[in-house]
Protein backbone atom coordinates (compact mmCIF):
# COMPACT_ATOMS: atom_id res chain seq x y z
CA UNK A 1 0.00 0.00 0.00
CA UNK A 2 2.97 2.53 0.86
CA UNK A 3 4.59 1.62 -2.38
CA UNK A 4 1.55 2.01 -4.22
CA UNK A 5 0.99 5.50 -2.89
CA UNK A 6 4.79 6.56 -2.99
CA UNK A 7 4.28 5.25 -6.91
CA UNK A 8 1.01 7.08 -7.32
CA UNK A 9 2.83 10.13 -6.11
CA UNK A 10 6.06 9.34 -8.44
CA UNK A 11 3.61 9.19 -11.32
CA UNK A 12 2.22 12.23 -10.56
CA UNK A 13 5.45 13.91 -10.23
CA UNK A 14 6.45 12.45 -13.28
CA UNK A 15 3.14 13.77 -15.07
CA UNK A 16 4.32 17.45 -13.66
CA UNK A 17 1.20 17.13 -11.38
CA UNK A 18 3.15 16.65 -8.01
CA UNK A 19 6.48 19.12 -7.42
CA UNK A 20 8.20 17.02 -5.16
CA UNK A 21 12.08 16.75 -4.96
CA UNK A 22 13.34 13.51 -6.30
CA UNK A 23 15.06 11.50 -3.56
CA UNK A 24 18.53 12.60 -5.28
CA UNK A 25 17.60 15.89 -4.59
CA UNK A 26 16.44 15.82 -0.98
CA UNK A 27 17.94 17.59 1.67
CA UNK A 28 20.02 14.71 3.64
CA UNK A 29 20.73 16.67 6.75
CA UNK A 30 19.42 15.25 10.26
CA UNK A 31 15.91 16.73 11.20
CA UNK A 32 16.35 18.94 13.89
CA UNK A 33 15.34 18.15 17.48
CA UNK A 34 11.54 19.00 18.61
CA UNK A 35 9.95 21.33 18.08
CA UNK A 36 10.26 20.62 14.41
CA UNK A 37 9.71 24.10 12.47
CA UNK A 38 11.38 23.47 8.95
CA UNK A 39 13.47 21.31 6.83
CA UNK A 40 13.15 17.31 6.81
CA UNK A 41 11.74 15.06 9.22
CA UNK A 42 12.91 11.66 9.25
CA UNK A 43 9.89 9.38 8.09
CA UNK A 44 9.66 8.23 11.17
CA UNK A 45 9.09 11.23 12.48
CA UNK A 46 4.90 10.33 11.54
CA UNK A 47 2.73 7.54 11.73
CA UNK A 48 -0.85 5.91 11.12
CA UNK A 49 -1.81 7.84 14.35
CA UNK A 50 -0.97 11.33 13.39
CA UNK A 51 -3.92 13.44 12.27
CA UNK A 52 -4.97 12.43 8.47
CA UNK A 53 -2.32 9.68 8.19
CA UNK A 54 -4.51 6.85 8.59
CA UNK A 55 -3.59 4.63 6.12
CA UNK A 56 -0.47 3.65 4.32
CA UNK A 57 -1.24 6.08 1.32
CA UNK A 58 -2.21 8.81 3.48
CA UNK A 59 1.21 8.43 5.23
CA UNK A 60 2.91 7.99 2.22
CA UNK A 61 1.79 11.59 1.27
CA UNK A 62 2.71 13.25 5.23
CA UNK A 63 5.86 11.91 4.83
CA UNK A 64 6.50 13.44 1.32
CA UNK A 65 5.11 16.98 2.37
CA UNK A 66 6.98 16.49 5.84
CA UNK A 67 8.02 19.82 7.56
CA UNK A 68 7.19 21.51 4.20
CA UNK A 69 9.04 24.74 4.07
CA UNK A 70 7.74 24.54 -0.16
CA UNK A 71 5.87 28.33 0.09
CA UNK A 72 6.14 31.32 2.81
CA UNK A 73 3.02 30.30 5.01
CA UNK A 74 5.51 27.65 7.00
CA UNK A 75 6.94 30.92 8.31
CA UNK A 76 3.92 31.66 10.54
CA UNK A 77 2.69 28.61 11.08
CA UNK A 78 2.32 26.66 14.72
CA UNK A 79 1.42 23.72 13.28
CA UNK A 80 1.34 22.13 9.78
CA UNK A 81 -3.00 21.09 8.99
CA UNK A 82 -2.61 17.73 6.84
CA UNK A 83 -6.20 16.62 7.39
CA UNK A 84 -8.48 14.48 9.64
CA UNK A 85 -10.73 11.94 9.27
CA UNK A 86 -11.65 8.21 7.54
CA UNK A 87 -9.03 7.73 5.29
CA UNK A 88 -11.17 5.42 3.06
CA UNK A 89 -13.89 7.83 3.85
CA UNK A 90 -16.54 8.43 0.62
CA UNK A 91 -17.21 12.00 1.18
CA UNK A 92 -14.18 14.75 1.81
CA UNK A 93 -14.57 17.83 2.62
CA UNK A 94 -12.15 20.72 1.74
CA UNK A 95 -12.27 24.07 2.72
CA UNK A 96 -9.72 27.24 2.67
CA UNK A 97 -6.70 26.96 4.95
CA UNK A 98 -6.29 26.60 8.98
CA UNK A 99 -7.29 29.33 11.24
CA UNK A 100 -5.83 30.43 14.54
CA UNK A 101 -7.95 27.82 16.41
CA UNK A 102 -6.87 24.69 13.55
CA UNK A 103 -3.36 26.56 13.63
CA UNK A 104 -2.82 25.33 17.27
CA UNK A 105 -4.47 21.94 17.10
CA UNK A 106 -3.27 20.97 13.93
CA UNK A 107 -6.84 19.95 13.08
CA UNK A 108 -8.92 21.53 10.48
CA UNK A 109 -12.04 23.08 11.17
CA UNK A 110 -12.15 22.92 14.67
CA UNK A 111 -13.14 26.60 15.81
CA UNK A 112 -16.85 28.10 15.54
CA UNK A 113 -17.38 27.63 11.79
CA UNK A 114 -15.34 23.92 12.35
CA UNK A 115 -18.34 23.65 14.83
CA UNK A 116 -20.99 24.32 12.50
CA UNK A 117 -19.37 21.96 10.29
CA UNK A 118 -19.52 19.15 11.92
CA UNK A 119 -23.07 19.89 12.66
CA UNK A 120 -23.81 19.66 9.01
CA UNK A 121 -22.11 16.67 8.94
CA UNK A 122 -24.21 15.43 11.07
CA UNK A 123 -27.42 16.54 9.93
CA UNK A 124 -26.27 14.76 6.45
CA UNK A 125 -26.08 11.50 8.56
CA UNK A 126 -22.54 10.91 8.72
CA UNK A 127 -20.36 11.29 11.91
CA UNK A 128 -17.51 13.58 11.53
CA UNK A 129 -15.30 10.71 11.86
CA UNK A 130 -17.28 8.48 8.67
CA UNK A 131 -15.91 11.57 6.44
CA UNK A 132 -12.50 12.99 5.84
CA UNK A 133 -11.59 17.33 5.88
CA UNK A 134 -8.65 19.29 4.48
CA UNK A 135 -7.55 22.20 3.08
CA UNK A 136 -6.53 23.99 0.08
CA UNK A 137 -3.16 24.70 2.27
CA UNK A 138 -1.97 23.24 5.07
CA UNK A 139 -0.72 26.49 6.72
CA UNK A 140 -2.64 29.41 8.35
CA UNK A 141 -2.66 32.10 5.97
CA UNK A 142 -1.57 35.36 8.12
CA UNK A 143 -4.49 37.43 9.44
CA UNK A 144 -6.37 34.77 7.50
CA UNK A 145 -5.90 36.06 4.00
CA UNK A 146 -6.75 34.46 0.83
CA UNK A 147 -4.20 31.56 0.01
CA UNK A 148 -1.87 33.17 -2.99
CA UNK A 149 -0.99 31.72 -6.18
CA UNK A 150 2.78 30.29 -4.94
CA UNK A 151 0.62 28.95 -2.09
CA UNK A 152 -1.75 27.27 -3.79
CA UNK A 153 0.62 25.77 -6.52
CA UNK A 154 3.19 24.55 -3.70
CA UNK A 155 0.26 22.89 -1.69
CA UNK A 156 -2.53 21.78 -4.04
CA UNK A 157 -0.19 18.59 -5.48
CA UNK A 158 -0.57 16.78 -1.67
CA UNK A 159 -4.39 17.75 -1.29
CA UNK A 160 -4.14 15.91 -5.40
CA UNK A 161 -2.33 13.06 -3.56
CA UNK A 162 -4.29 13.15 -0.36
CA UNK A 163 -7.15 12.68 -2.75
CA UNK A 164 -5.78 9.77 -4.57
CA UNK A 165 -5.07 7.63 -1.36
CA UNK A 166 -8.76 8.35 0.37
CA UNK A 167 -10.66 7.77 -3.10
CA UNK A 168 -13.71 9.31 -1.90
CA UNK A 169 -16.87 9.41 -4.16
CA UNK A 170 -17.50 12.82 -3.20
CA UNK A 171 -15.67 16.28 -2.48
CA UNK A 172 -17.67 18.64 -0.85
CA UNK A 173 -15.96 22.16 -2.06
CA UNK A 174 -16.81 25.05 0.93
CA UNK A 175 -16.56 28.68 0.25
CA UNK A 176 -15.98 31.05 -2.49
CA UNK A 177 -12.30 30.46 -2.56
CA UNK A 178 -11.95 26.56 -2.09
CA UNK A 179 -14.41 26.40 -4.92
CA UNK A 180 -13.25 29.10 -7.49
CA UNK A 181 -9.65 27.56 -6.70
CA UNK A 182 -10.31 23.68 -6.88
CA UNK A 183 -12.63 24.29 -9.93
CA UNK A 184 -10.40 26.65 -11.90
CA UNK A 185 -13.79 29.06 -12.31
CA UNK A 186 -13.82 32.70 -11.40
CA UNK A 187 -17.67 32.77 -11.27
CA UNK A 188 -19.26 34.37 -8.15
CA UNK A 189 -20.00 31.07 -5.45
CA UNK A 190 -23.98 32.20 -5.83
CA UNK A 191 -23.78 30.81 -9.12
CA UNK A 192 -21.37 27.64 -8.71
CA UNK A 193 -22.88 26.05 -5.49
CA UNK A 194 -25.85 23.83 -6.11
CA UNK A 195 -24.09 21.98 -9.44
CA UNK A 196 -22.38 19.03 -9.59
CA UNK A 197 -18.80 19.64 -10.83
CA UNK A 198 -16.08 17.38 -11.25
CA UNK A 199 -12.39 17.68 -9.44
CA UNK A 200 -9.16 15.02 -10.59
CA UNK A 201 -12.17 12.38 -11.91
CA UNK A 202 -14.28 12.95 -8.81
CA UNK A 203 -17.59 14.39 -8.42
CA UNK A 204 -17.48 17.70 -6.36
CA UNK A 205 -20.56 20.18 -5.15
CA UNK A 206 -19.76 23.18 -3.89
CA UNK A 207 -21.76 24.57 -1.05
CA UNK A 208 -20.87 28.08 1.11
CA UNK A 209 -18.21 28.18 3.56
CA UNK A 210 -19.69 27.39 7.20
CA UNK A 211 -17.82 31.11 8.49
CA UNK A 212 -20.02 32.52 5.66
CA UNK A 213 -23.26 30.40 7.12
CA UNK A 214 -22.34 32.07 10.92
CA UNK A 215 -22.39 35.46 9.39
CA UNK A 216 -25.46 35.06 7.20
CA UNK A 217 -27.49 32.34 8.73
CA UNK A 218 -30.80 33.32 6.16
CA UNK A 219 -28.53 31.53 3.47
CA UNK A 220 -28.15 28.41 5.37
CA UNK A 221 -31.11 27.01 3.17
CA UNK A 222 -29.19 27.05 0.22
CA UNK A 223 -26.33 25.08 1.53
CA UNK A 224 -28.47 22.70 2.72
CA UNK A 225 -30.47 22.20 -0.22
CA UNK A 226 -26.62 21.30 -1.89
CA UNK A 227 -26.00 18.73 1.03
CA UNK A 228 -29.15 17.12 0.19
CA UNK A 229 -28.34 16.72 -3.03
CA UNK A 230 -24.97 15.29 -1.98
CA UNK A 231 -26.81 12.86 0.80
CA UNK A 232 -28.92 11.85 -2.33
CA UNK A 233 -25.73 10.88 -4.16
CA UNK A 234 -25.64 8.13 -1.26
CA UNK A 235 -28.83 7.28 -0.83
CA UNK A 236 -29.28 9.09 2.35
CA UNK A 237 -32.94 10.02 3.54
CA UNK A 238 -33.11 14.35 3.94
CA UNK A 239 -34.91 15.69 6.14
CA UNK A 240 -36.34 19.08 6.14
CA UNK A 241 -34.71 21.53 8.37
N1 LIG B 1 -11.76 27.54 7.58
C1 LIG B 1 -11.24 26.71 6.65
O1 LIG B 1 -11.40 26.94 5.45
N2 LIG B 1 -10.56 25.66 7.06
C2 LIG B 1 -10.38 25.37 8.34
O2 LIG B 1 -9.73 24.36 8.64
C3 LIG B 1 -10.94 26.22 9.29
C4 LIG B 1 -11.63 27.31 8.91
Amino acid sequence: MAAEALRHLEALRDAGELEVPRPEQRVSTPAPAAPRTSGPAPAGAYSLADKGCGSEGLLAVRRELGECTRCKLHAGRTRLVFGVGDPKAELLFVGEGPGADEDLQGEPFVGKAGQLLTRMIEAMGFRRDQVHIANMVKCRPPGNRDPEPDEIEACEPFLRAQIAAIGPRVIVALGRFAVQTLLRDGAPISRQRGRWREYQGVRCMPTFHPAYLLRSPAEKGKAWDDLKLVMKEFGKPSPER
